[in-house]
C-alpha cells in the first residue's frame, strides 16, 4: 500500500467496498517497463482497468493501447485517445464490432484463422493484421492459453493468405500467460516467432513487429522476477534470434500496469466458527467476494495479501476460510489454501486486499443479492 493510498484511507473513511488505485504508482510502472525495454511500444490492455483517470494518465505517457470490444473503443476515445493508438487484439470478434472499429479508425487486427481473416478482408479491408501464436503458459498463474492462438505452420500460412486477401501482414503476438513468473517462457515463444519470421521474409513478407502480450506479474505474496529481468530475457533472446536486426517489440501489459497501484478496503461482515469444534477453520466472511470483483480467486489462483488492524500481533493468528457476502456458496475466496489472520479480528474491522488494482473494477457484477457495484477511487 503506497502512503498515498494510507493516507486517503485515514482521512476519508471511504465506504467499503471500494477500490482505491494510487496514478503515481500507474506512472511509475509504465515508466520502469519503458525503461526496461525502450526501443519497445506499450499497448496498455485496457481490460485490467479501464478506469478513464488511468487512461488518461497513461495517454499522456505516451502509452498505445489494446482493446478487446467496441465497448472499450468508445472508453477510450471518451478518454481521448486516437483510433491510431488502438489495437483490436481479440482474436474473437463479431464482424459487427470489426465493421465499428474500422468505422472508427482502427488500422490494426488480431487473428488466429483463416476465417477471422476472412472477417477482417470484408469489414476492415487494407487493414494491418497480426497473427497469434499458441504458445505454452508455463509458469503462468492465470493461463490464457487453450482458447487462443494457432501452430508456427499455420501460422506461416495464414500470414500469406492475409496479404492475398489485400490485408497487410504486419506481425507476430502470442501471450505467454497472465501474472507469468518465469522469464523464459518469454525466450521461448520469441525462439518460435522469429523462426515464422525469417520463412516469411524468404516468401517476400517482412514483418513490423512481434507482439509479446502481456503476463508480467503483480508482486502478491510470493517472490516475483522483476521488470528489468523480464526486459533482460527478452532484449536478449531478441538478439539470439534476429542477428540481423530484430522487428519492433510490442507489449500488452495489463496486470502488471495497476496490478500493484490498488487497494480494495473492506469490511469484515462476520467471523465464526459456526458450531465447529476447536479444530476447524474460523470462517470470516468479508464485504466483498467472487461476485463483487475479485474473479481471480477462481481456483484460488490468485493469492492476495490481506491487511488487518491487529497485524502487529502476529503471534495469535489462525488458519480461516475467505468468504464474501452474497447467498451464493461458491461465493469462497480460499478455503484449500487457508488464510491467516489475527485471532482478534472481529465484526466491522477494516481489512485491506493489496495489488487488487487489475481485474478486479470490472469483474465485479452489478447487483447480485442486491449488492451494489464496486466504488472506485482514483487519486
Ligand atoms: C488480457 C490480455 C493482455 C493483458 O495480460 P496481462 O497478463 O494482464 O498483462 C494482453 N493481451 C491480450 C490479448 C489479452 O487478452
Amino acid at each position: 500500500m503506497t502512503p498515498k493510498i494510507a493516507r486517503f484511507l485515514t482521512e476519508q473513511k471511504p465506504a467499503t467496498p471500494c477500490l482505491v488505485v494510487d496514478l503515481d504508482c500507474v506512472r511509475g510502472q509504465y515508466r520502469a517497463l519503458h525503461d526496461a525495454l525502450p526501443s519497445s511500444r506499450i499497448h496498455y490492455a485496457v481490460k485490467a482497468n479501464p478506469a478513464p483517470a488511468i487512461l488518461k494518465e497513461l495517454n499522456n505517457l505516451g502509452s498505445f493501447f489494446d482493446i478487446a470490444s467496441p465497448g472499450e473503443i468508445d472508453i477510450c476515445m471518451k478518454a481521448g485517445i486516437p483510433a491510431q493508438k488502438l489495437s483490436f487484439g481479440h482474436t474473437v470478434k463479431t464482424a459487427r464490432s470489426i465493421a465499428y472499429a474500422h468505422q472508427k479508425g482502427l488500422t490494426l487486427y488480431a487473428f488466429d484463422c483463416i476465417e477471422e481473416l476472412r472477417k477482417l478482408a470484408e469489414h476492415a479491408p487494407g487493414c494491418e493484421v497480426f497473427c497469434r501464436l499458441g504458445v505454452l503458459n508455463t509458469g503462468a498463474q492465470w493461463p490464457l492459453s487453450r482458447k487462443f492462438g494457432t501452430t508456427p505452420e499455420s501460422a506461416f500460412t495464414l500470414l500469406q493468405q492475409a496479404r492475398d486477401l489485400g490485408l497487410k501482414p504486419a506481425g507476430l503476438s502470442f501471450h505467454v500467460g497472465s501474472q507469468q513468473t518465469s522469464t523464459e517462457a518469454y525466450g521461448d515463444a520469441i525462439a518460435q516467432a522469429a523462426g515464422i519470421y525469417h520463412r516469411l521474409r524468404q516468401q517476400g513478407i517482412t514483418l513490423d513487429f512481434i507482439n509479446m502480450g502481456g503476463g508480467f506479474p503483480t508482486y502478491y505474496n510470493s517472490p516475483i522476477p522483476s521488470i528489468d529481468q523480464f526486459g533482460k530475457a527478452i532484449a536478449t533472446a531478441m538478439t539470439t534470434h534476429f542477428p540481423e536486426g530484430a522487428p519492433r517489440i510490442l507489449l500488452e501489459p495489463g496486470r502488471y500496469m495497476v496490478g500493484s497501484a490498488g487497494v480494495v478496503h473492506t469490511e469484515v461482515v462476520l467471523s465464526s466458527k459456526r458450531g465447529g469444534g476447536d479444530n476447524t477453520p474460523r470462517w470470516v466472511y468479508l464485504d466483498i467476494g467472487r461476485f463483487g470483483g475479485l474473479a481471480e480467486t477462481e481456483g484460488e489462483s490468485i493469492r492476495y495479501t490481506f491487511q488487518t488492524p491487529h497485524d502487529e500481533n502476529t503471534a495469535s493468528r489462525s488458519p480461516c476460510i475467505l468468504a464474501g457476502p452474497t447467498c451464493d456458496s461458491m461465493d469462497v475466496l480460499y478455503e484449500k489454501n487457508l488464510v491467516p489472520l489475527p485471532e482478534e479480528l472481529k465484526t466491522g474491522d477494516r481489512v485491506n486486499i493489496l495489488a487488487t488494482g487489475a481485474y478486479v473494477s470490472t469483474y465485479c457484477s452489478t447487483g447480485f443479492n442486491g449488492f451494489p457495484p464496486l466504488d472506485e477511487h482514483y487519486i
